[in-house]
């Protein structure tokens, strides 16, 4: 969702004031930090960044600096009073406002600040995407409303708001019309998208999908993220009925401790969250799992974290990302009382490292010897004599290749050989 946000001021300041990207922060006239608040060690890193910028202003006095996303929305004022150096402060909300802002400086003795949530103005309001190379993300939602105890979502990028379907057909048809191939639905909560619009109100996340599937031009499509809770019969359907749906899909289950899912607000048991994976397993055989964990949220005794253990033993996870819990401000965890020594909470991160990481590669040794279809994405980044592809179910595929004509279309691949971190195969016919 950053990535998409940071490309949109992009677009914007384009449009209004001409900026144009730089790789070199010393030739800029403006610089922006597009900032994450999921853990407090994200947070810490805006400030090392600011510091560092701050030098550069000394040079040249010309130089602006913002700072937007979720660490501006938590913190507003008080990050221009710990880093003076900065102009303007924006929210996820209001990147739309930026030229504004980035006007307002000039008037300004102190920062130009604005992190409200303004409803669905910010959708309204931003130029549509480029569309460069052959896939694209397309926003649908924002925000959440599910308050799970750890997450501070809901606080700094607001509650949920859908966009009208009708909006997001045409600019997935407008992506298409400019060569985009696969469209990648964004939002912090997918499954919770509904429909604004009288006509169709009230229509969900399964019938967007099969809407965008009858666009022309339009052969794969994803999503991310969803939640296990909401996740309805219809969006498991969708997987028999949408073959341009990828066999992929990221469900985060967070733990495998019914004590810890009830702590974490989840709203689902480690049962609930096995049927689903049955019903998307025989709706889509061989579909590809990925999800995100926590370990060490306060009280986790060993038998919770066991019980996350037999989990991915249980479901095979293709792809997961992990993490040491974080208290974070306005959240209901935060004031839990945390026994938990940190030394334990590392030791269970490795563990649970090395069982998915195991499981992932697991998963990859199976896919040797088969050809699958996948989209060529560019060149290798290591190593200019090879392309990176991505398989029907989300795998990276490196294989050699120097025709550039290929970027951007579909080819059989067969994988020879899976280890650690890359999958290798060669080109079919
Ligand atoms: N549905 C959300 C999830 C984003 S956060 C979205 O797409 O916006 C990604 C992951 O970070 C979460 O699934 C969770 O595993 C982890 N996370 C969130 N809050 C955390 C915290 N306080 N401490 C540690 N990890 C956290």
């Amino acid at each position: 969702m950053n990535e998409y946000d940071s490309d949109r001021m992009q677009d914007l300041l384009n449009l209004s004031h001409g900026f144009e990207t730089t790789e070199n922060e010393d030739e800029a006239d403006l610089l922006l930090l597009n900032t994450c608040s999921i853990r407090e060690k994200a947070q810490e890193k805006v400030f090392h960044q600011l510091g560092r910028w701050k030098k550069l202003k000394e040079k040249n006095p010309n130089l602006k600096i913002g700072v937007g996303g979720c660490v501006a929305s938590q913190e507003g004022e008080a990050i221009a009073k710990r880093a003076p150096q900065v102009d303007l402060i924006f929210g996820p909300q209001t990147i739309h406002r930026v030229p504004t802002l980035y006007e307002n400086t000039e008037k300004l003795n102190n920062a130009a600040i604005d992190i409200s949530f303004p409803k669905t103005e910010k959708f309204e309001h931003l130029p549509s995407s480029p569309g460069q190379g052959p896939s694209a993300f397309v926003s649908i939602m924002e925000g959440c409303n599910k308050y799970c105890s750890f997450c501070v979502v809901p606080h700094t990028r607001g509650n949920e708001i859908s966009r009208p379907l009708e909006d997001i057909i045409n600019e997935a048809k407008d992506l298409a019309s400019k060569g985009v191939v696969e469209i990648s639905l964004l939002g912090q909560n997918v499954n919770s998208y509904r429909d604004s619009k009288l006509k169709t109100k009230g229509l969900g996340l399964s019938n967007l999908i099969r809407e965008i599937s009858l666009i022309q031009g339009v052969e794969r499509i994803s999503f991310t993220t969803s939640h296990p809770f909401e996740f309805g019969q219809d969006l498991i359907n969708i997987y028999e009925e949408v073959p341009e749906l990828i066999s992929y899909v990221h469900l985060p289950v967070q733990s495998g401790s019914n004590e810890i899912l009830k702590l974490m607000r989840r709203r689902h048991t480690r049962e609930d969250y096995f049927k689903i994976i049955d019903k998307l397993r025989s709706a889509r055989p061989g579909i590809s799992l990925s999800s995100d964990f926590i370990v060490g949220f306060p009280g986790e005794t060993d038998k919770d974290f066991q019980d996350t253990m037999d989990l991915v033993d249980k479901v095979g996870y293709d792809e997961s990302f992990s993490f040491i819990y974080s208290p974070r401000p306005n959240t209901t965890a935060k004031d839990l009382e945390d026994s938990v020594h940190m030394e334990v909470k590392k030791e269970r991160l490795k563990l649970l490292q090395q069982k998915l990481e195991n499981s992932a590669l697991s998963i990859s040794r199976k896919m040797v010897g088969e050809t699958r279809k996948c989209l060529v994405t560019g060149v290798s980044k290591k190593d200019p004599g090879e392309f990176q592809a991505r398989a029907d179910n989300n795998k990276v595929v490196i294989f050699p290749c120097n025709d550039e004509s290929l970027i951007g279309n579909f080819v059989d691949i067969e994988i020879l050989q899976a280890q650690n971190k890359s999958i290798r195969g060669l080109l079919v016919g």
